[in-house]
């Protein structure tokens, strides 16, 4: 990196800082921070086991120290400035994670040449000059489409099944790929280390007995499986049928699909309001399994198991700047925003300005409003809130005026 794009990097956050709109940090003395703090010679730098009293005195931090990425713990500690073994944690918010990184579906990567900006598909090396290639995975719309329809089935579920009201769900775009949501109601915070797996083992249905939800094989008492997960799994199976999902599922044979195929219609009916004789007399038992499976496959939430089961996980700080791409994470008002939700309009940094890059290379992508690229080694003049995503993906370096 150029020192000269170093510079803009501290001079855009410690700006961004002085206005930003930080909300509030609950039992903020309590809260260890952390923090990415970027250095020309060494990367960044780590600084930890850090805790403020306020707001105001987390800001001053901010625009004097500039961080990359800033975090705080989900976790409330009586000695949050201590090592982790002598912090002792007192509860936690409970919060999760939906990274469209994680999610099935296709992703833009592209091999940027830093010296002449050629792109490849793949490799260690430039075949026009022998640069270093620098792998970079762009954001693409589907990408947080995908992101969002996984984070709408948790709050769905978090709201229906377990009884959290949705102003309790606070929702945040992530800066980059995905969604955070997080809950710090008091019953909430209190959940120990294994209630919290048992929620994320409910959300992905790992270990799920559908018998138990009303889905047999066998029996012909159709009983309502009710709301929950008998519910969504007999959705799921509905829209497989409807929209011929099945066609694509290769323990199905030729004979399978085609008995699905004449019989849909009724099969279809049935699903709506008896349950799935007809769909079980196409099929032999094992494959009748595999399509519910199919069925638990799209209704499950895709989330990172982890991040909700960890006490001590940190959390990115609402209101900061995503050090992997410079847009902001920022609130997501509910869920009928969240549909909507575009972070190249609302997640953008509040600088309009125009600001000289050289571009190694960028895809053609729409942000505040307008279309950028695609570029390829090449001086432009961009608005600053949009040179920094290319700069901070590594894309650009900033030109001298
Ligand atoms: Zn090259």
């Amino acid at each position: 990196m150029r020192i000269l794009t170093f510079k803009f990097i501290r001079d855009v956050l410690s700006r961004y800082y002085e206005r930003a709109e930080i909300e509030d940090v609950p039992k903020i003395g309590m809260r260890e921070f952390a923090f990415f703090i970027p250095d020309l010679k060494e990367g960044d730098i780590v600084e930890r086991h850090i805790s403020f009293t306020d707001v105001e005195e987390l800001r001053k931090y901010l625009i004097d120290k500039t961080p990359r990425d800033a975090y705080y713990s989900a976790a409330y500690y009586l000695e949050p400035t201590l090592e982790m073994d002598r912090k002792n944690l007192v509860e936690a918010d409970l919060i999760f994670d939906i990274d469209a990184d994680h999610l099935e579906v296709e992703k833009e990567e592209i091999f940027v040449c830093t010296r002449c900006g050629v792109k490849e598909s793949s490799g260690d090396r430039c075949d026009d000059c022998g640069g270093e290639l620098r792998k970079i995975t762009w954001i693409t719309p589907t990408m947080l489409k995908k992101a969002s329809e996984e984070t709408y089935k948790l709050v769905e579920i978090l709201s229906n099944d377990f009884g959290i009201p949705y102003n309790e769900l606070e929702i945040y775009f992530s800066g980059h790929r995905g969604y955070h949501v997080r809950v710090t109601t008091e019953w909430v915070r209190k959940m120990t280390q294994p209630e919290r797996k048992e929620i994320v083992d409910y959300l992905i249905c790992r270990g799920i007995d559908v018998e138990r939800h009303g889905i047999k094989f066998r029996g012909d008492i159709f009983q309502d499986p009710g709301g929950g997960w008998g519910r969504r799994i007999f959705n799921g199976l509905k829209r497989i049928i409807e929209i011929g999902e099945y066609r694509n599922f290769d323990f199905l044979s030729d004979n399978d699909k085609k008995r699905i195929e004449i019989n849909k219609e009724r099969i279809l009916m049935e699903i709506g309001e008896k349950g799935f004789s007809l769909l079980r007399k196409c099929l032999d038992r094992g494959k009748f399994m595999k399509i519910i499976e199919k069925s638990i496959e799209v209704s499950r939430v895709h989330l990172d198991p982890v991040v909700t089961q960890d006490m001590h996980r940190l959390f990115r700080l609402p209101g900061s700047v995503h050090g992997k791409i410079g847009l902001i994470k920022v609130r997501v008002k509910d869920v009928d925003e969240l549909r909507s939700f575009d972070p190249f309009e609302w997640a953008l940094l509040p600088f309009r300005e125009e600001g000289k890059f050289r571009v190694y290379y960028s895809p053609r992508f729409n942000a505040g409003g307008d279309t950028y690229g695609p570029y390829q080694n090449e001086v432009v003049s961009l608005p600053i809130c949009v040179g920094t995503i290319l700069v901070f993906k590594g894309l650009a370096e900033v030109e001298r005026k």
